[in-house]
């Protein structure tokens, strides 16, 4: 092989920490890296719910890839992937296409909807920074249009938050910063709207630890969220919701219905061909797909079983970056004629969750518990700390979160 062709697909914390590794460890002569992604902007994902809310403006989010990586090093190519032909080694783009030597698939997440009626024609879904902006500009849209109207359409003021897993919770505590404010600028009275959420478990958050489920509860109640436990959304109309609770239906007036109660691997890596489960590819241990020694999968796109319990860990952006890391450190043996790979071996510092300004829940350090401003804090550290990985101290001062009581 001559130089080999190293192509990165995705410039989420995937593709962008096994870029920036990358090219640290790699000689500008040992391999030709090429990133592909949709803009030449990378964002942090994990900051969407506040840019769909109005509480952060999304230029804060979204960090220009020439910032933090080479482009004497590393060609970025800006288009959009269309399809992947692993046995011909090419990837299709809007645009063109491509040959690798080693491609890194980091394409991210798709919201899963489970065929439920409506859903894609009538709801939003937080999944990147253009459909973030738009829910926000909707929502405040239809805050301007309640006292232009004739009648009295509730509809506009009630905003339904499909599912209260972590996306749906931290969404929730951002409108109970920004609804008073959206009150306040459009003359509405704050009791006039409502802010519901619809979760199918019994709990919010099913499956993390209770006490912190039940401070969050109380605290977003508290900011005037209701929560619709145990009820599945079932349809979502032009304005209006159907749920189901114990088998009684019943139809609520919303024309801002926001889903975020799953998510699946992007829909490109299903169609490949690769065996998926919910769009994500079980890879093997060193992080390949299985039958393609050449192609490394990660992030939102891979699947990884923990032993422990027998099942996927869930898809978080703290394991996109360690499998990056790993990625890339395997790149580097390929790359250098060795074939003994790592074993990715997930070290999870825990998970903190955001609630609104000043507000968060999480659990760190292997079982300490967090609430309130101190979880908040952690939330910001945890967020500063992505930020000085990928682009050292001068990304940090120009991205990071550093008041401790607000933004
Ligand atoms: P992504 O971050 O989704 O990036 C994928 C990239 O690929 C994007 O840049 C996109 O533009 C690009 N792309 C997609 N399709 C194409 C295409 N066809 N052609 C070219 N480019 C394409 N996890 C945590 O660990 N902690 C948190 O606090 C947390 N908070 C979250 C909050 C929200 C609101 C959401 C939605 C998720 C949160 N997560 C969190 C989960 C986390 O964001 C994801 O697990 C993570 O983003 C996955 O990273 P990724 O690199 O796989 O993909
Ligand atoms: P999720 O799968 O974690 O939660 C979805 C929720 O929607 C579940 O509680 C589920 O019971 C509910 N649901 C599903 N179908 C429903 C229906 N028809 N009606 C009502 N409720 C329904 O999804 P998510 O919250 O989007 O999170 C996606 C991934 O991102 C997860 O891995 C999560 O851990 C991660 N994440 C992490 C953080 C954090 O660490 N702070 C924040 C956001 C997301």
């Amino acid at each position: 092989m001559n130089r080999p062709k190293i192509v990165i697909l995705g410039a989420g914390y995937g593709g962008m920490i096994t870029t920036v590794k990358l090219q640290k460890m790699l000689g500008r002569n040992e391999a030709d890296i090429t990133l592909v992604n949709k803009h030449n902007y990378h964002y942090q994902t994990t900051w969407l719910h506040e840019n769909a809310a109005g509480t952060l403006h999304h230029d804060h989010t979204r960090i220009k890839i020439s910032d933090v990586v080479d482009l004497n090093r590393v060609e970025l190519v800006q288009d959009t992937v269309v399809s992947l032909q692993p046995d011909e080694k090419k990837v299709t783009l809007e645009n063109g296409e491509l040959t690798y030597d080693y491609l890194v698939v980091g394409l991210g997440f798709e919201a899963a909807t489970f065929g439920i009626q409506g859903l894609l024609e009538n709801a939003f879904t937080i999944n990147n920074i253009n459909s973030a902006r738009l829910i926000r500009d909707h929502i405040e849209y239809n805050f301007a249009r309640y006292n232009n109207e004739k009648e009295d359409r509730q509809d506009l003021l009630n905003i339904v938050i499909g599912g209260a897993g972590f996306t749906g919770i931290e969404f929730a505590g951002e409108l109970g910063n920004r609804v008073p404010e959206l009150c306040k600028e459009y003359d509405i009275p704050r009791e006039k709207v409502r802010i519901i959420t619809v979760e199918a478990s019994p709990t919010a958050l099913p499956g993390f630890d209770e006490e912190l489920v039940e401070y969050a509860m109380n605290y977003l109640e508290s900011q005037g969220v209701e929560f619709k436990l145990g009820t599945m959304l079932k349809q979502v109309n032009e304005n209006s919701i159907i749920v189901e609770k114990d088998e009684q239906q019943e139809e609520i007036p919303s024309s801002n219905v926001i889903w975020a109660a799953g998510v699946r691997g992007n829909s490109i890596v299903e169609e490949t061909g690769f065996e998926t489960a919910r769009g994500r590819v079980k890879v093997s241990e060193d992080l390949r797909a299985p039958g393609h020694d050449d192609i490394f999968i990660v992030g939102d796109c891979a699947l990884i079983m923990d032993k422990e319990n027998d099942r996927p860990y869930p898809p978080t952006a703290q394991i996109a970056i360690q499998e990056a890391e790993v990625t890339a450190h395997n790149l580097k043996t390929l790359v250098h004629g060795g074939s003994k790979l790592e074993a990715f071996e997930p070290e999870l510092q825990g998970t903190v969750a955001s609630l609104g300004e000043g507000q968060a829940i999480g659990v760190v350090f292997g079982g300490k518990k967090l609430f309130g401003w101190k979880a908040s804090v952690m939330k910001k550290i945890i967020d500063n700390r992505y930020l000085l990985k990928l682009g050292g101290v001068g990304l940090l001062l120009k991205k990071g979160k550093f008041n401790i009581f607000t933004k």
